[in-house]
């Protein structure tokens, strides 16, 4: 079992100023900020992040979405990150997210879905690295 997920805040969220709501929910349903940053990704780093979605129709939306303004990166650690997290953020498209998930609270549209959380522990710690190095995380 896991005890460290990755998430972003992404940019459609940011844009709209639900940064302070959502982090608020992450923290109050049990999670600790491990790392955090606020940073723009460049349509490179968002294809790389991705990489493993290049071939599927929506990989160009994705990397324009992604990189069109800033995002939040954080590492959460809990019990049972990985699966707790998923659960909390709720189905990709929020018109499937359960009542009181994150998506379902703030998420417009299954491309600009507000929130991004790891899908394994293998991943969750692939995702953080590309994103913090040892110094920046506690
Ligand atoms: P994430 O990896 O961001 O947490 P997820 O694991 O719920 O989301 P994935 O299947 O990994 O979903 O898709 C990655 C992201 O690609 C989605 O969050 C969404 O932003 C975008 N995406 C997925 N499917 C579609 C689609 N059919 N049309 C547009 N965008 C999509
Ligand atoms: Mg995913």
């Amino acid at each position: 079992m896991s005890n460290r997920t990755f998430t972003m805040i992404k940019p459609d969220a940011t844009s709209k100023g639900y940064t302070g709501a959502i982090l608020d929910q992450i923290i109050k349903a049990g999670f600790t900020v491990k790392a955090m940053k606020w940073i723009k990704l460049s349509e490179e780093q968002a294809g790389l992040f991705y990489d493993i979605h290049r071939a599927r129709p929506f990989f160009g939306e994705l990397v324009d979405f992604m990189s069109s303004g800033p995002i939040v990166a954080a590492i959460l650690e809990k019990e049972n990150a990985v699966a707790d997290f998923r659960d909390l953020i709720g189905a990709t498209n929020p018109a499937n997210a359960a009542e009181g998930t994150i998506r379902k609270n703030f998420a417009a549209s299954i491309g600009e879905n507000a929130v991004h959380g790891s899908d394994s522990d293998e991943n969750a710690i692939i995702e953080g690295d590309f994103f913090f190095s040892k110094l920046e995380r506690f």
